[in-house]
């Protein structure tokens, strides 16, 4: 009698030989045979299953082992970044929410990082050991990709804009010792392995993480490598935390990197915007200071859109750019049509986007956390002038487009006249 497993393939076969009372095997011995081979069919599919999976779980261990090896920055990096002095924060203008990193190098990007560990007082408070900490910014560093936007460089602007709002913007009087912590460790990894794509495009590929999360594909991705850096020895700058503070620390952070999803912010953000209308808010109150630590995130997260003109200009390209890549191919290899901010075609229509960006998503932001703290408010402002000057953009674009509408116009107009006069001579 053949076993079979679940695709009916046979695995394995049983033989009875002769019956106890010596009578011959009827019919009804063997539908009592066939289906105890039924449940011997079931057991061995278990156990190979089983085989199967711990094996898998080893490969995987052994996989996680070595990219964790590789993802952390070499010792000798970690010593040459130790010994430079760190200039202030005044020398790089962290205080400012105006600070751009256009005129730093990759060095200067690091230092600046660890000035404002030291200005958190972060090292002291929580006893971190300097070499693992230069060794932690480099793997963090070493673990973007090269993406035109959501790389090394928008991590570093991400948290400069979280210690400028802790600092200048008072939000230390609220938050406390480990919620900076995890907030400026949250900056640095919330977009960690980035790959210029965003949670639809995991989806319409079918991308392995997309099978792993089905929602908030990519931040949950961006919180594995956060903890895979931190956990990894010789990169671990939380090995000296009691295990409370461990504990919180991981807590706050997980929340911290979850909650750049958008989709996050959308469904959180009324919830904010009617607590800091409300005279009495107590911001001691568990649920909402995770509100708005969130929110801070978010403020954190978008904060290009706040910065002057100039700077908002060139990164809302490199956003945009970004974008098309995916619509790219998502024509070529999706054969889809892509949204629009994500369509090469309708690259025209940026100026507009960015409005339409700034109101549906910006400005609720910035308007709400100024109400919590006056000191936030010039990222509001900023917000406001480069939306007067998106419009104006929108302006200019339009009149171009309209301009060129008339030439082509012309231009047909004049080839249908030549086209008349040559037909007109010959026929004379
Ligand atoms: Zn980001």
């Amino acid at each position: 009698m053949p076993i079979k497993n679940i695709a009916g393939k046979i695995i394995g076969v049983i033989q009875l030989v002769n019956k106890m009372d010596n009578t011959a095997f009827n019919k009804n011995d063997e539908n009592l045979f066939e289906a105890f081979a039924i449940f011997c069919g079931m057991g061995i599919n278990n156990t190979s299953m089983y085989e199967t999976a711990m094996k898998a779980i080893a490969k995987q261990r052994v996989a996680l082992e070595v990219m964790s090896y590789h993802a952390i920055a070499p010792m000798e990096e970690a010593e040459k970044l130790e010994k430079m002095p760190v200039p202030s924060a005044q020398h790089y203008n962290l205080y400012d929410y105006n600070f751009s990193d256009f005129p730093l190098d990759d060095a200067d990007t690091l230092k600046a990082t660890i000035r404002m560990f030291m200005d958190l007082n972060l090292i002291d408070a929580f006893n971190i050991n300097y070499e693992l900490l230069c060794r932690f910014l480099l793997s963090v560093k070493k673990n973007y990709r090269n993406v035109t936007y959501h790389n090394w460089r928008h991590a570093f602007n991400v948290t400069q804009t979280m210690f400028c709002m802790l600092k200048t913007g008072q939000m230390l009087n609220i938050l406390g010792d480990t919620e900076r912590l995890a907030l400026l460790v949250g900056c640095l990894c919330h977009d960690l392995d980035h790959r210029g794509t965003n949670n639809q495009f995991q989806m319409k590929t079918m991308s392995p993480l997309a099978e792993l999360y089905s929602t908030s594909t990519m931040e949950h991705h961006h919180f594995d490598q956060c903890i895979m850096i931190i956990s990894t020895k010789g990169s671990d700058i939380l090995c000296n935390l009691t295990q409370a503070d461990y504990e919180q620390v991981i807590g706050v952070l997980e929340n911290a990197i979850l909650s750049t999803d958008l989709a996050l912010y959308f469904r959180y953000r009324g919830r904010f915007i009617d607590l800091t209308k409300r005279p009495d808010v107590d911001w001691s109150d568990d649920c909402n200071r995770d509100l708005l630590r969130s929110m801070m995130m978010t403020a954190s997260d978008i904060a290009a859109i706040a910065k002057p003109w100039e700077v908002q200009k060139k990164v809302a390209e490199m956003v945009a750019s970004e974008f098309f890549e995916q619509g790219d191919m998502e024509k070529e290899t999706l054969k889809i049509q892509p949204m629009e901010m994500m369509d090469r075609d309708q690259k025209h229509k940026l100026p507009n986007m960015q409005v339409g960006f700034i109101d549906a998503i910006c400005l609720p932001v910035y308007e709400a956390i100024a109400r919590v703290s006056p000191r936030l408010s010039p990222l509001l402002k900023g917000c406001q002038q480069n939306r007067a000057h998106w419009l104006e953009e929108a302006e200019i674009k339009q009149e171009q487009q309209q301009q060129r509408r008339l030439e082509k116009h012309a231009g047909e107009e004049e080839a249908e006249n030549k086209n008349k006069d040559s037909q007109e001579s010959s026929t004379s």
